[in-house]
């Protein structure tokens, strides 16, 4: 008998069908022996639904009260889950987060997780076999009561946390595709699914867009040591044995668990970046500071920075990256202190993106950012800046040659299928 959690994303209970159907996946566990607790997103596009309307409501609203909106969407699919489940036979109770409690902070909209009672949960599954069903995404403030919500796409931490809280033997993580990919499929048809990967990697992964969990998750899972399960919910209930230890998926573990480790695990990329570079800054100390400092008070995340020792001792280029979203925002801030930091001219492009080489593999190889830029060559792509880091390395490049950077660095790590 294990215990484990369970969760579903907002494709897998879009419907009263869809859940009907992911009842028969708890269903199938449940019959095995395990005790299971479920956790559930709002059905798909609820939640953008609700974010509308709060907007709409005034387009600047107390914060507290867009959670109370907006957490509704999986008060409901738990309860029409837990219906289901009863309906089948299953013995099953939802709750709210602040029925457990779950814990947070009072940033509403983006709060932190802070603590997770799962002492009724463990007793209920010991004396009555129930199945808990729990409302993701939500939770409580630990002191005045309100509803906080954990950001979109949280409820992957709701699952996370819940698994370390009931210690729980593993966290399935259902949804629309069916593992993690060497790097997206839709750009590169012969990725293929890992069957593991370590939270580290992941968690780079994740950070730079392959959109499978909410980042915050896979920290989460890091720290407790949840072991997270990547799955399909679209599998037939029936066609799986819930004794099988390779049901297909991507088990997301400590690496310690991975025996035959690649060097290059995954290749991620991301479209959203835009480059700024800063000519002629004058090269003494405290110029960084005048220039990171201003954009960081404005909330705009830096990535890459490259700068160069000057040639003549007086004056340097800097070159880095900001997310596209923030890239005009970032050019005002700049423009702002031009007098305080000094330098020449300002120039820039959105037409850039970041390709990043993961791997834990990496701490103990050389040489394996050299491979990719001699590969890069070959095809005539243009490297603008490089970082990197203890398990990745990261280049930018013109946006239009990313698929083929992609492809070329899949393929040079031995990758495909
Ligand atoms: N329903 C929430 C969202 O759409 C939380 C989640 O699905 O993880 O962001
Ligand atoms: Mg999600």
């Amino acid at each position: 008998m294990a215990r484990l959690v369970m969760k579903f994303g907002g494709t897998s209970v879009a419907d009263i069908d869809r859940i009907r159907n992911v009842a028969r996946h708890v269903k199938r566990e449940v019959d095995a022996g395990h005790e299971v607790a479920v956790i559930v997103s709002a059905m798909a596009g609820k939640t953008n639904e609700l974010v509308a309307w709060a907007r709409e409501a005034a387009p600047l609203h107390d914060a507290r009260e867009y959670d109370a909106v907006v957490a509704s969407g999986e008060q409901v699919t738990a309860g029409l889950l837990a219906i289901i489940l009863e309906g089948m036979g299953v013995n099953a109770r939802s709750w709210q987060g602040w029925q457990l409690p779950i814990l947070t902070s009072d940033a509403h909209g983006a709060a932190r997780i802070e603590d997770v009672n799962g002492e009724e949960l463990v007793r209920r599954f010991r004396e009555r076999k129930e199945v808990a069903v729990i409302a993701g995404f939500q939770g409580v403030h630990k002191t005045t009561g309100r509803i906080t919500t954990l950001g979109r796409g949280g409820s992957d931490t709701s699952a996370v946390a819940i698994a370390a809280a009931i210690h729980a033997d593993r966290c399935d993580i259902y949804t629309d595709v069916d593992g993690v990919y060497t790097t997206d499929p839709r750009v590169e048809p012969r990725a293929r699914r890992l069957d593991k990967i370590a939270f580290e990697e992941m968690l780079e992964m994740a950070s730079l867009g392959a959109k499978v969990m909410q980042v915050r998750s896979i920290e989460l899972g890091m720290v407790h040591n949840v072991r997270i399960f990547v799955r399909s919910s679209f599998d037939r209930p029936e066609d799986i044995d819930p004794m099988s230890n390779h049901p297909p998926g991507t088990l997301i573990c400590d690496e310690s668990e991975i025996m035959e480790q690649q060097v290059v695990t995954g290749i991620a990329f991301s479209k959203d970046e835009a480059q700024i570079s800063i000519r002629h800054v004058p090269d003494k100390p405290g110029v960084a500071a005048a220039i990171f400092g201003p954009l960081a008070e404005a909330n705009i995340n830096v990535d890459m920075i490259v700068q160069n020792i000057s040639a003549d001792g007086s004056t340097t280029d800097l070159t880095f990256t900001v997310p596209s979203v923030d890239y005009e925002r970032a050019n005002v801030v700049l423009k702002k202190s031009k007098e305080q930091i000094g330098y020449a001219s300002l120039d820039g492009s959105t037409d850039v993106a970041k390709v990043s080489v993961i791997g834990i593999g990496m701490r103990s190889h050389a040489g394996v950012a050299a491979q990719a830029f001699k590969a890069l060559a070959e095809q005539k792509i243009n490297i603008r800046a490089i970082t990197t880091s203890e398990i990745k390395f990261s280049l930018l490049i013109d946006a239009v040659r990313t698929d083929s950077a992609v492809r070329t660095l899949h393929t040079l790590y031995g990758l495909d299928k």
